[in-house]
């Protein structure tokens, strides 16, 4: 991969790359934008097929951030960080979440490190003895784990999705999660209660008969989740789920989901869901609750300001969809919405300056 092109692409800031030798940390942090802010995001731990595979895979999640936080109505800019590891299950060490604690420290705050899939509040809180600069942790006011929020937030985008095709219940529906781990099981939770049927899939036996016990979910296997019968799509285990080789095969109406970067290829497949008649609430739309959640506590906004903020999910989504016709899809239509308030925040800052 030629770095410096596709930051230049993608608008990036700043990529810094770091291995401590004695811990054995090999990570990456990826600031896409500070335009609107300090840039908050999460840190993921994972084992990828190569070192390109991580680069990409944190230039994408950056991107995302600051797309995720523009849309939010946050003060935020976006960045991300992966730490790469040697095996797919190598377990985390205090020394490995140190390490990262004082690489996310050279920052000065300019990124905000978080939990992300294989980081938890465990993790944070050992990154938090060597930086301020993280939220997610179970310290006074470090907000602590962010799926309940994300949850809600996809709650909030379902509900959305619902309106515009002139419906107001869950009652009758049902929804198909690929996923229940930590949103995937909340935002099961939030859907029982609002009287909807569940069918469930994940890779973990132990997650999925939790859904049976606890909410009478019906299940099926990986592959057959995204195919099932349904009325709503919620893919909240990876990215990249929704693309060419299935999207024909989709019998749900609406696809709203945790994960972030659901689609293969975005221009293709956001055009495709739309020929199909599938309406795709965007990710950074309706994930962004846990971010709101965090950056808003850093930020100081008070509990009932946050609450108000991941309710507003739910216009903003609407709003997306009112702009999708103009956008060609709802995914370019929260693209442009994301750009015209960074550029609004950037000209904000030149006028400052001027
Ligand atoms: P998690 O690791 O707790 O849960 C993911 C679940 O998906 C696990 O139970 C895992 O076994 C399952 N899974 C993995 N591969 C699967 C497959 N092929 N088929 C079915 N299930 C599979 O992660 P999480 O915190 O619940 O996050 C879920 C997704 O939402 C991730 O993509 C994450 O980046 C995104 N997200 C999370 C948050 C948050 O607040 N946690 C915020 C925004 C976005």
């Amino acid at each position: 991969m030629n770095l410096i092109q596709e930051m230049m692409t993608r608008g990036h800031e700043r990529v810094c790359v770091h291995h401590d030798p004695e811990s054995g940390l090999r990570a990456i942090i990826a600031v896409h934008s500070t335009a609107l802010g300090n840039a908050l995001g999460g840190t993921r731990r994972w084992h990828y097929d190569s070192d390109d595979a991580a680069l990409l895979d944190v230039l994408r999640l950056s991107r995302g951030m600051t797309y995720k936080a523009a849309c939010a109505g946050l003060d935020m800019g976006g960045a991300k960080s992966v730490i790469l590891l040697d095996s797919p299950r190598a377990p985390f060490t205090e020394a490995q979440a140190r390490a990262m604690g004082r690489f996310v420290n050279s920052f000065n705050g300019d990124y905000i490190a978080a939990e992300d899939v294989g980081v938890n509040e465990q993790f944070v809180d050992w990154m938090a003895t060597e930086t301020n600069h993280v939220m997610g942790g179970t310290g006074e006011g470090q907000g602590g784990d962010p799926s309940p929020h994300t949850a809600l937030g996809v709650f909030r985008g379902m509900q959305a999705c619902l309106r515009h095709l002139g419906m107001d219940q869950f009652t009758g529906l049902t929804v198909a999660l690929q996923g229940v781990g930590s949103v995937g099981a909340h935002l099961a939770r939030l859907l029982h209660e609002h009287g909807a049927e569940l069918v469930v899939a994940d890779i973990h036996e132990s997650a999925v008969q939790e859904m049976v016990e606890q909410w009478g979910a019906r299940t099926v296997g990986t592959d057959e989740i995204i195919a099932t019968e349904c009325d709503i799509l919620a893919p909240c285990a990876l990215g990249a789920v929704i693309g060419q080789s299935n999207i024909d095969s989709i019998k749900a109406r609406i696809i709203c989901g945790a994960a972030n970067n659901q689609l293969v290829d975005h221009d293709h497949d956001a055009a495709a869901l739309q020929d199909r008649g599938i309406l795709y609430g965007p990710d950074f739309i309706v994930n962004a609750g846990g971010l709101i959640h965090l950056a808003g506590l850093y930020l100081g906004l008070t509990p009932e300001e946050l609450l108000a903020k991941i309710d507003d999910i739910e216009s903003t989504t609407l709003n997306v969809f009112q702009l999708a016709s103009e956008h060609g899809s709802t995914a370019h239509a929260a693209i442009a919405l994301a750009e015209a308030r960074i550029a609004g925040g950037r000209s904000r800052e030149e006028t400052h300056a001027g």
